[in-house]
């Protein structure tokens, strides 16, 4: 996400909003106000909060609020370039650049809406820390809230914003530790090794998707089953959830155990 908010933000304030829409209905979340009212307005870039990408208007009365969820795709397209047909959401500026929304799947999760910035905020309060700033000391409290385990405590926005399914994964398996581990149970060599696990690994995504690696490139655990582990050589093991996929190296983080999908075993006790 950080990726895409750097090429945008030199991008959506060139020149002022012609036309703001349209939405696909299941994609816009606001009515008031209306996506009309961005028009005539100048962007002052792009800025992020978790996952979120906000888009304030140059005169503070506005924000252009993007949330991507899973499938979604944000791009810039230059006047002349050719572009999707029927966008899940498309920003015309005066100059003819395009900012276009899509998204892959039948499903629309993707979100966006325009906001009053105080109402924004409101809307994103519940977000915990960034967590590509986040410290060890900082992080160590966040854990200790809660017993839960780490895959989910990652992915949560409340308790960490700006991590993923895929960078749990990439996390996880950098810091060479169990996804099931429990949030209360890491000491605090772990609870550093985490901190500065994340930050890393965040920094290492970011780097190579500014270098233009595609999200297939810049992961080397997530959607990555039976190839080997980066830090040890074991083939990649997975578990899979609803919603989610855990990726994982049985070897160096679950010390050889095969992690099974409890909330099904659960089911079949
Ligand atoms: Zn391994």
């Amino acid at each position: 996400m950080e990726a895409a908010r750097r090429t945008l933000d030199g991008l959506v304030g060139r020149s002022p909003v012609a036309k703001a829409g349209p939405a696909h209905v299941a994609t816009l979340k606001t009515f008031d106000p209306p996506l009309a009212a961005l028009e005539g307005r100048r962007l002052a870039g792009a800025r992020r909060r978790g996952k979120h990408l906000l888009f304030p208007t140059e005169d503070g009365g506005l924000v252009l609020h993007v949330h991507l969820m899973s499938a979604g795709r944000i791009r810039f397209l230059e006047p002349g370039a050719k572009g999707p047909k029927t966008p899940a959401f498309r920003l015309v500026l005066e100059d003819g650049g395009e900012l276009v929304l899509t998204e892959a799947g039948a499903k629309k999760r993707a979100r966006v809406g325009v906001y009053r910035p105080e109402e924004l905020e409101a809307e994103l309060a519940h977000l915990g820390p960034e967590a590509d700033e986040i410290d060890a000391e900082r992080l160590g409290e966040i854990l200790r809230r809660e017993s839960r385990r780490l895959h989910p405590f990652l992915r949560d926005q409340r308790a960490l914003a700006g991590i993923g399914r895929a960078w749990s994964n990439e996390i996880l398996n950098r810091a060479r530790l169990s996804p099931y581990s429990l949030t209360t149970e890491l000491d605090g060599d772990e609870v550093e090794r985490l901190a500065e696990t994340i930050r890393e690994t965040l920094a290492k995504g970011l780097e190579l998707r500014l270098r233009g690696a595609s999200d297939a490139k810049a992961h080397r655990v997530h959607d990555r089953l039976g190839r080997p582990c980066p830090n040890c050589g074991t083939p990649i093991a997975r578990v899979d959830f609803e919603e989610h996929t855990i990726y994982y190296c049985p070897e160096c983080q679950t010390a050889g155990r095969v992690l099974k999908d409890r909330r099904l075993s659960r089911l079949l006790r």
